[in-house]
């Protein structure tokens, strides 16, 4: 069994991860945490979450949390989990895991040092239709993996754009908010690290809120990213280029279990057969284990700082205009 204690009384909760929480046997929400109690209590009567504070001592010191999902502002990612941390409750983070990279190393220092198990969110390499993209690029499918192309330009729903847009020290715009789930994507799907990156964006408001950009990873594939919050129609996808193929993901950078997969080579076309499944709970699924000593998380808190030293590149490269290292220190 494990008691969870959410950080944020979130959207993301609301539609996904508490019913992801739920959906593990044994699991369960102990309590959430919300800068307002009145929205917190209502949060919890809502959702059937036992107890609600304002206090994030009060809900590290209740005994039926364990771990914590934290799911607020950016900014507040790192603090909260490290407190957790200090506090021995195991921690599965949203994305962007910080704002700085000084901070999401401070975070998986904390979690390491205090024994628990730190994840990531990034749900996208939870799904069937990129866990599929990957054993064919595993299995030479393509031959050498040479180009990617990713199409992640969406039209952020009214009620998110608030702190995405509106407050950069909170969210950090496009970049932070999607480029950070491509570039953990890639990194899944290449077994290849991002080294460099190129960048040019859009946007009025203080953050950007359309990128183009790409980065070169050091198997030498370039990939080419499009994230936006502001294009309604394009659909989304992920293409990976090889000697000998092409692989062709189609609605498959979103979170919900749908999309096809196409493997193109000298032999035709086929269309990859998945069997869909949830990726918040297979997140979930994998955390669970962790925890009880039987493997890692899908994504891991390295695993998290890597997207989001990713990200700060194109961040960099976009603002000044020059080819930018990706930078690990
Ligand atoms: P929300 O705006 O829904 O929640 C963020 C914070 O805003 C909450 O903690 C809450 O504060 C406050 N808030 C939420 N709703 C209201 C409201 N109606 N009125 C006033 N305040 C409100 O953000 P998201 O759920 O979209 O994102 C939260 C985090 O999750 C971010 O880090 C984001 O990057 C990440 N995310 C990850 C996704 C993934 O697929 N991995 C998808 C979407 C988001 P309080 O807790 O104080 O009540």
């Amino acid at each position: 069994t494990l008691g969870w204690g959410l950080i944020g009384a979130s959207t993301i909760a609301h539609e996904w991860m508490i019913d992801a929480i739920r959906a593990q046997p044994g699991h369960a929400v102990a309590a959430v945490m919300s800068g307002d109690a009145q929205r917190g209590a209502a949060y919890a009567t809502a959702h059937g979450i036992p107890a609600s504070t304002t206090s994030l001592d009060e809900l590290l010191a209740n005994p039926a949390v364990d771990a914590v999902y934290i799911s607020t502002t950016n900014e507040l990612h790192a603090p909260q989990a490290i407190a957790a941390a200090r506090a021995g409750r195991h921690v599965l983070c949203e994305k962007p895991l910080a704002m700085t990279l000084a901070d999401a190393q401070a975070i998986v220092a904390a979690c390491e040092g205090a024994g628990v198990v730190l994840g990531t969110n990034h749900h996208l390499r939870n799904a069937a239709s990129h866990i599929a993209i990957r054993q064919l690029i595993r299995d030479g499918a393509i031959g050498q993996p040479l180009f990617a192309r990713v199409f992640h330009a969406v039209k952020l729903p009214a009620h998110l754009q608030g702190w995405r847009v509106h407050k950069p020290d909170a969210g950090g715009g496009v970049i932070l908010d999607i480029t950070v789930h491509d570039a953990d994507t890639l990194r899944f799907l290449l077994d290849a690290e991002p080294v460099e990156a190129v960048a040019m964006s859009q946007g009025d408001g203080p953050v950007e809120d359309g990128v183009m950009a790409v980065l070169r990873f050091d198997n030498g594939v370039l990939a080419q990213l499009h994230d936006a919050f502001n294009v309604a129609h394009a659909g989304t996808g992920i293409e990976i280029h090889g000697t000998a193929g092409s692989i062709i993901g189609r609605d498959v950078m979103t979170q919900r279990p749908v999309g096809e997969v196409l493997l193109r080579t000298a032999e035709g076309e086929r269309q990859i057969a998945l069997v869909p499944h949830d990726l918040y709970a297979h997140s979930l699924a994998q955390f669970a284990a962790a925890v009880r000593g039987e493997g890692v998380p899908a994504a891991s808190g390295e695993d998290g700082m890597r997207s989001l030293a990713a990200a700060l590149a194109v961040v960099e490269a976009s603002r000044t205009g020059r080819r930018t290292p990706v930078r690990l220190a």
